[in-house]
């Protein structure tokens, strides 16, 4: 089947984006697919979903801003000025594109439309480019694409290339649009995408008729399964009404493990390959001959105890030699659910099964079995949970035994009970405009916390408001404003919020030395002033606190 053109692709988007109705979002897409033939059904909705790759793939098409930037300039012509009056405007780097394409310097020597397979090649070239030198190679194959593409087309290549797509077509909505194009139930749209793990994958096999046969494959990771957060141990115990496992809540980094023919391979919970960040798993399964699929969490671990979760981040992002940072942070593997096991599916086996087929199968390994403990009543609830406290785990994840491994899904069978951290009082002393749909408002904001009559940072925050909030913010940021630099401004320290936080850790970014991690903005308290808000040493008790309690576990 030939590939069609692009330009469609670009237009049913265009149409998305223009409505804020989700039914209009799907039925336009859902109507454009519709004449599609499978592999341009793959494509178009990877496309869609902001991605030029599968999931799981360790390789994506992205490409950075500044050599996006030099190329817009190059085909358009625009200065420096120019586009940064656009940006500022609009606030995403597609609708910069568009904008200027209009207006190209050079033309292609023979125009001819784009279609999506020629899309997809490029994309698989940019892909392929990696390494020393590669940048010129990549910026000649993203020249050829927007010289070749209208100002509409050239939007969507920017976006996709940016992975800011922000059509608002969530994977739920994809899944429904494809499912609607092709004439699939719900039901079996719903499972065929939780198996197939990606959008695009999906789309193919819809628009092949064959999604009944969708299996669990070697090195295509599935969709894991989610926990809904419980605030009580007597909500737990009254949610369930009998007796479940209550495991530890490991706190480390949720990890999909495949093994067949003799090959490991490692995913992570946005199901891309993170294989070679963990070299100790791979080994762990040297001696296995069975082929199978895993569900767990990588944790940092030495002599029988969990290490701080910083330990293993600083080794993920390689600030030091990994070697070196390896030792320092050494994991285990703790495997908590078997979703297929030598050629067969197990998600449908209730938990008390799986968890035996587990036991064998990581039996003689240096991967552990999440610990679990039956518990039926509140009381036993709390005590389990202290217990993961005392030994350093993050709380509880309580299960069903006879639930299912539900792909995809929160809230239907897995039950979380974790303790919020104190929450800090801060003043907002920076804040710089958002993107996409916040393009015009100032909402990200940088706060600090007191030391002595200084004020240092501790972090960066942009959720938690209201738009009206963040309207109100706008302009009040604006009139504390003492420098602007366009984007970012700095701003009288008058603002204060209070912020919550999974954890604190050591960090270089901010002038405090401290980092909250995921800040969100509680509530604006306009019942506070500056002089009254929290300082450093708290801060530090915080920091300490968490640390003890993994210290004293090892003791
Ligand atoms: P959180 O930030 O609380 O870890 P999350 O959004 O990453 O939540 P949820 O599914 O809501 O994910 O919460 C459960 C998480 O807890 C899992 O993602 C997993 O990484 C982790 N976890 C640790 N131990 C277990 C366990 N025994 N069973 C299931 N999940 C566990």
């Amino acid at each position: 089947m030939k590939s069609t053109k692009f330009i469609a692709l670009a237009e049913a988007l265009e149409r998305v984006r223009g409505t804020a109705s989700k039914n209009e979002k799907v039925s336009i897409l859902s109507a454009y697919l519709k004449g599609l033939g499978p592999e341009d059904a793959r494509v178009a909705s990877r496309i869609a979903s902001g991605r030029s790759s599968q999931r799981g793939s360790r390789d994506e098409a992205q490409v950075g801003y500044s050599t996006l930037l030099d190329v817009i300039r190059e085909v358009t012509g625009a200065t420096e000025e120019e586009i940064s009056k656009v940006y500022l405007k609009r606030g995403d780097l597609g609708e910069v594109a568009e904008v200027l394409l209009g207006d190209k310097k050079e033309q292609p020597l023979f125009r001819e439309d784009l279609t999506l397979a020629a899309l997809d090649d490029a994309f698989a070239r940019l892909r392929a480019t990696k390494g020393q030198g590669s940048s010129g190679a990549k910026r000649g194959t993203v020249k050829s694409l927007l010289l070749a593409a209208t100002p509409l087309e050239g939007k969507y290549i920017v976006k996709v290339l940016t992975g800011e797509m922000r059509t608002g077509l969530v994977s739920g909505l994809l899944k429904e649009a494809i499912a609607g194009a092709y004439g699939l139930s719900d039901e079996e749209a719903e499972r065929a995408y939780m198996v197939l793990g990606d959008i695009g994958t999906f789309a193919e096999s819809a628009a092949k008729g064959d999604t009944r046969s969708a299996r669990i494959q070697p090195f295509r990771p599935v969709n894991f399964m989610l926990a809904e957060p419980f605030a009580t141990p007597g909500e737990i115990a009254e949610h369930f009404g009998r007796t479940v496992y209550a495991e530890y809540k490991y706190d480390g980094v949720r990890a999909q493990v495949h093994r067949s023919r003799g090959a490991v391979r490692v995913y992570s919970r946005r199901l891309e390959d993170v294989t070679e960040g963990f070299p100790e798993v791979v080994s762990a399964f040297e001696g296995s001959t069975r082929e199978f699929v895993l569900d767990g969490e990588v944790v940092p671990f030495a002599d029988g105890r969990p290490l701080p979760f910083q330990l293993l981040q600083r080794r993920l992002r390689r600030q030091e030699d990994f070697e070196e940072a390896r030792k320092k942070a050494p994991v285990t593997y703790f495997a908590f659910d078997i979703l297929a096991l030598d050629g067969e599916e197990t998600t449908e086996l209730p938990l008390s099964e799986r968890r035996m087929l587990l036991a064998a199968v990581v039996a003689g390994s240096p991967v552990r079995v999440a610990e679990s403990v039956d518990v039926t009543t509140e009381g036993e609830v709390m005590a389990a949970f202290r217990r993961s406290k005392e030994l350093g785990y993050e709380g509880l994840v309580v299960k069903d035994p006879g639930g299912a491994y539900a792909m995809g899904k929160r809230g239907s069978g897995w039950a979380k009970l974790k303790e919020e951290l104190d929450t800090l009082d801060v003043v907002i002393v920076g804040a710089e405009y958002g993107h996409g749909k916040r393009a015009g408002v100032i909402s990200d904001y940088t706060f600090a916390v007191r030391d002595g009559d200084a004020l240092k940072t501790v972090g960066k925050a942009y959720s938690g408001l209201t738009d009206k909030e963040i309207g109100e913010m706008t302009k009040r940021l604006k009139e504390t404003t003492l420098k602007d630099f366009g984007y970012r401004r700095q701003v009288r320290p008058e603002i204060v919020v209070e912020v919550a936080f999974d954890s604190i850790q050591r960090s270089g970014r901010h002038d405090s030395g401290f980092a909250l991690r995921f800040p969100r903005i509680k509530r604006i308290r306009t019942d506070k002033g500056p002089s009254e808000i929290d300082d450093i040493a708290k801060v530090e008790r915080i920091f300490a606190g968490q640390k003890l309690k993994v210290d004293e576990a090892a003791r």
